[in-house]
């Protein structure tokens, strides 16, 4: 494992199921970190987002480390909608991973490595690469090989002498294979980049100094020891301690970030992964970008997952823990003890709790407008009133779900705008909990008599 490999997995850290919440997309906060009442999706819930925005004030200033957010509230008060606020305010490269209590029990590894998967899966690494870019037009180019073959008649020596270096270069022996006569001839301008030995070829027309930038926004002059300016293009990438972990461990290789088949990883290939990394961070190559784990639920942990969690906070590379429950006093698994939300007193502890307060039929109304325009639905005034009644009646998840119903109805009889008959159709045909609940107890009478 001497390189640790990692091209394979850009792109892949924000693999998420968002579905319900793709309309959230930040916190909707002012500069004041006040809540704007309707922004980047989110309505109302005024103090919970801003309580969140401070949060997020902390986490960048690196003030919140071993400690958590709890959120607490009704069932559909926006808890996880909040959580993916605070994830994409945080902005790409932070990494975010979600996770519901249950999952832990479900999965086919034990709760401890469920576990520590989620917590890897939002630590990032940032790794930088500087890369030193000679760039000019191509005055002299000369390339002295030995007179052996073979893989000797790849070392060398490559001498190249460009307007802009006034220099004659001698570039190494590993430049050697990308770059021979036929592809750059005298007079091409091009760029070299020093570490990897890959050449661009600028083409005659290109305006040097001002199009060079367009090539990465990372580029920037460094003096050389000679006194020379020289040009430098920094190189980030960013992936999470999980994908490293999955990539390296033998028997899974990279695929299984895609099929999330990674099973349990070795302890082994953890401990090497993180004194990879540390050795990185030393050397001023890598940084640590501690982002988000999300877990949902989080009163069907039990106790030997709280334990752990308390440990894994205690870690500096830790992410920010939120956790969230609509449960009030509640025994904790694993134990005859009941405690608030069903987490233990010393967790508890170090949790910084907002709660959510259940929405007003106004803002139940906007919510729902957001989600109609986010599923691309058109829907007259009057079917949003009904919704909006039978959200503020039963649930809120439950009236954002009729949507879709209720256009697929609209569909069905060629109808241009879902009406009231469209919405009523879908109450008729999927029924809440309460009518549910309702019709359980009915059928048990029936049964018992
Ligand atoms: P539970 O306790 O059942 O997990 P929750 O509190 O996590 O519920 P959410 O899942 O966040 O509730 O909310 C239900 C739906 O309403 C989601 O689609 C969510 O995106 C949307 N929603 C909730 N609150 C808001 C809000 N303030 N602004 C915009 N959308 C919201």
């Amino acid at each position: 494992m001497a390189e640790l490999k990692l091209s394979e997995t850009r792109d892949l850290t924000r693999i998420e199921r968002i579905g319900a919440h793709s309309h959230i997309r930040g916190l909707g906060l002012d500069d004041a970190l006040e809540a704007r009442k309707v922004s980047q999706g989110m309505v109302g819930q005024t103090s919970a987002r801003k309580a969140a925005g401070v949060i997020l004030e902390m986490i960048k200033e690196g003030k919140i480390a071993g400690r958590a957010v709890l959120l607490a509230g009704q069932p559909g008060t926006g808890k996880t909608a909040i959580a993916m606020g605070m994830a994409k305010s945080l902005g790409e490269e932070t990494p975010f991973a979600m996770m519901a209590g249950s999952e832990i029990f479900s999965l086919d590894m034990s709760k401890t490595e469920a576990l520590t998967q989620a917590f890897r899966k939002a630590i990032g690494v940032r790794i930088k690469e500087e890369t030193e870019i000679i760039e000019g037009e191509v005055v002299e180019i000369q390339i002295d090989r030995p007179a052996t073959s073979g893989a000797a008649a790849k070392t060398g020596k490559l001498t190249l002498k460009t307007t802009e270096m006034e220099t004659v270069y001698d570039l190494g022996s590993k430049m050697i294979e990308g770059l021979s006569k036929e592809k750059v001839q005298s007079g091409d301008v091009i760029a070299i980049d020093k570490a990897s030995g890959k050449i661009t070829k600028l083409g005659r027309s290109f305006a040097r100094s001002r199009d060079y930038d367009a090539m990465g926004p990372q580029t920037k002059f460094v003096q050389c020891p000679d006194g020379e300016l020289q040009k430098r293009k920094e190189v980030v990438h960013c992936v999470t301690l999980h994908e490293i972990d999955v990539i390296n461990s033998r028997t899974q290789g990279f695929l299984a970030l895609f099929t999330g088949d990674t099973g349990e990883i070795r302890s082994e290939v953890r401990e090497q992964i993180d004194s990879k990394v540390a050795e990185w961070r030393e050397e001023g190559k890598a940084e640590i970008v501690p982002g988000v784990l999300f877990i949902d639920e989080v009163h069907m942990l039990d106790i030997e997952c709280f334990s752990f969690l308390n440990r894994a906070l205690e870690n500096d590379m830790a992410p920010i823990l939120v956790v969230a429950t609509n449960r009030g006093i509640t025994k904790i698994r694993g134990t005859n003890y009941k405690s608030p939300h069903g987490i233990p007193i010393d967790l508890l502890d170090r949790l910084l709790i907002i709660s959510t307060q259940p929405y007003t039929e106004d803002e139940m109304r906007q919510i729902l407008d957001i989600r109609c325009e986010e599923e691309d639905v058109g829907m007259s005034d009057e079917a949003k009133e009904l919704l909006t009644k039978i959200g503020f009646e039963t649930s809120l998840r439950y009236a954002i779900h009729l949507i879709t119903a209720a256009a697929l109805a609209c569909q069905k009889r060629k109808g241009k705008l879902v009406e009231i008959v469209d919405v009523s159709r879908a109450y008729q045909l999927f029924v809440d909990i309460k009518r549910s609940t309702q019709f359980l107890i009915e059928y048990q009478e029936q049964f018992m008599f």
